[in-house]
């Protein structure tokens, strides 16, 4: 029997976005296409500046294109580079906050992303590479369909980039990942790679 088509969890059609700096129209992504897939580990990696981070944030519902559609009804969750942590929660909320009945689950997820002994801080009261790690946390235990990363190992080191990969390889097969990078070691792990090119200067 052949397999059932997989419907995409998230389609982008000829996304782009552009800005007005100052009265000029500023590209920061050009026309951009991708499908998301339950499985997959897409990576979007490019040089700086080639609309990484916009494309995510799109794709993640956060900012609009100015051209181009995004359809699919999947769930996504995202973690932004600025982590958008809530300071007045202590880590183990910070964690659990997508879905309290499961808070009994965090402390083992945290301590995958070696953050267990952190529980009871806030966040201000943690590393940038930590606070990193509890946003990743938190966008796992929410189980969204599409986990949507934005340089999810900028602040890591390699011992610490492997315990995220572990953790991220943990999504079961009916959840997809989409991974902004420009870490070769995260590339490595993808099933597939959009790269973005230098929006042309206009
Ligand atoms: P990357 O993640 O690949 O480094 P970004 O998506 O952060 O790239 O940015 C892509 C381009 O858009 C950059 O040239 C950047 O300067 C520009 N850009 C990003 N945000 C704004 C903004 N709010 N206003 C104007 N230009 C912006």
């Amino acid at each position: 029997m052949p397999e059932p088509a997989r419907e995409p969890l998230l389609v982008a059609r000829d996304v782009s976005r552009s800005y007005d700096v100052r009265g000029h129209d500023v590209l920061a992504l050009r026309p951009t296409s991708l499908e998301v897939h339950a499985g997959d580990v897409l990576a979007v990696t490019g040089p700086s500046g080639t609309g990484k981070s916009t494309l995510v944030s799109i794709l993640a519902g956060w900012d609009r294109p100015t051209s181009g559609t995004v359809e699919g009804t999947a769930r996504t969750v995202f973690v932004p580079q600025r982590l958008a942590l809530l300071d007045t929660l202590t880590v183990l909320d910070n964690i659990a906050v997508a879905a309290m009945e499961r808070a009994d689950e965090v402390p083992s997820l945290a301590a995958a992303l070696g953050v267990d002994h952190l529980l009871d801080r806030f966040p201000g009261e943690t590393s940038l590479g930590e606070r990193q790690r509890v946003g990743l946390a938190r966008a796992l235990h929410a189980r969204a369909a599409v986990t949507i990363l934005d340089e999810p190992t900028a602040h890591q080191d390699g011992d610490h980039t492997r315990l995220v990969l572990d953790a991220l390889a943990a999504t079961t097969q009916d959840r997809a990942l989409v991974i902004a990078t420009h870490d070769a070691v995260v590339v490595g792990v993808a099933t597939a790679v959009v790269h973005l090119e230098a929006a042309v200067a206009s």
